[in-house]
């Protein structure tokens, strides 16, 4: 019969949060392979961490009780469980983020931190992981440069501990398994002859140093998960899709390491009004038959103020003109693009009388000969 998560904490099916997080820490304090004599300890340790992850995360915990133990855990081993995770880099980490959730505009980026693994050694305690996150502005907010505040759900450092994972004062004694060296090494008999090679010390994963006492705050690895609001200063002339660098806000280095950067990558939302290519604008602006016969001055709203811009007599419709120097500013650079003008010379869906007698006239002056149809005098009747 296989024990169930509910089961290897000893609490009961509706149990509270609250429950879960207390019967882990006692799990912690009698199995922690640092401090327990059981021989089972470490398996009995590793099974109580993973229940409290799956009971203490909403969503998994609502897949567990849907899906039943077994097929849980082949859910979770073929990733189908982790919604957040994603694959290997690039945008995998975004999946979960952005909109609804519990937490209104929250990105909970927590999952991206593996934390634990291989790597490091003694004298080299490892660098905090980078995180990526998303924000996105509008074509304004591009244009001025914005400071905005974003609400993340991160790895940060245990307070309670430091990052050490034990608690402050505890007993600590040379890892017997490397003698204090952090790396442990293995000989192998091969074809070729003996091979040797070196491991990150399992029992004091490379610390060299074991502790009589676990930190239960953050069950021994130094990370908790926090919530930090962050401002965040996006420069003027961003463009849809770049990335800012905001050092040291991602994951919390290892034992005084270094913390890893937050990468936040920009989506410029699209503007009813404006097309952006580069560091240019295009956008329209209606004129009337005479304004495209005789020429006119017209007002063109642009991302900061309304400019005039000269129509000269005999303007086609779909002509495109240039402003100088009104398109986006040029990120980290002086200058800025120009904003191009496509007029529309609009044809009246209507005419009063006076405008219907002088278009005659100005058809007949021009030895044109029109047969206008019924539904247009209709029309102008109507508008009478
Ligand atoms: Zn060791
Ligand atoms: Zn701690």
């Amino acid at each position: 019969m296989t024990e169930d998560f509910y089961d290897i904490l000893g609490v009961s099916r509706d149990a509270s949060d609250e429950e879960i997080q207390q019967a882990y820490r006692e799990a912690v304090r009698e199995y922690h392979p640092d401090v327990s004599d059981d021989p089972d300890a470490e398996e009995k340790f590793k099974k109580a961490k993973t229940a409290k992850e799956v009971l203490t995360d909403d969503e998994k915990r609502r897949m567990y009780d849907q899906m039943g133990h077994e097929q849980f855990v082949e859910a979770e081993k073929r990733g189908a469980t982790d919604s957040g995770r994603g694959g290997a880099g690039g945008m995998g980490g975004m999946g979960g983020m952005g909109g609804g959730g519990p937490f209104g505009d929250m990105q909970d980026i927590f999952d991206q931190f593996f934390g634990g693994g291989g790597g490091g050694g003694r004298n080299r305690p490892r660098q905090g992981q980078d995180l990526k996150t998303s924000l996105e502005i509008d074509l304004e907010e591009a244009y001025h440069g914005v400071e905005k505040q974003m609400d993340v759900r991160r790895p940060e450092q245990c307070s309670d501990c430091d990052g050490r994972g034990h608690p402050p004062g505890t007993d600590s004694q040379t890892c017997p398994e490397c003698n204090g060296q952090g790396q442990t090494t293995t000989v192998q008999q091969t074809p070729f002859g003996r091979m040797q090679s070196r491991q990150t010390c399992r029992r004091c994963e490379g610390e060299g140093t074991i502790y009589e006492e676990t930190c239960s705050t953050c069950g021994g690895n130094g990370v908790v998960r926090a919530d930090a609001t962050l401002t965040v200063e996006v420069p003027a002339g961003i463009r849809d899709g770049q990335t800012l660098r905001m050092d040291g806000e991602g994951a919390p280095g290892e034992r005084g390491a270094r913390n890893g950067d937050l990468l936040v990558e920009i989506s410029v939302a699209d503007h009813p009004d404006f097309e952006r290519e580069g560091d240019d604008l295009y956008t329209n602006a209606p004129i009337s038959f005479p304004q495209a016969v005789f020429g006119d001055t017209i007002q063109i709203d642009t991302l900061d103020g309304t400019v005039e811009l000269e129509i000269p007599d005999g303007t086609q419709s779909g002509e495109q003109f240039r402003l100088r120097k009104k398109g986006m500013p040029r990120l980290q650079r002086r200058g800025q693009g120009n904003l191009y003008v496509q007029v529309q010379v609009v044809t009246p869906e209507s005419l009063n009388a006076d405008q219907k007698e002088a278009l005659e006239q100005f058809a007949e002056a021009g030895g044109e000969e029109i047969e206008v149809e019924q539904g247009f005098f209709d029309k102008i009747r109507d508008s009478l």
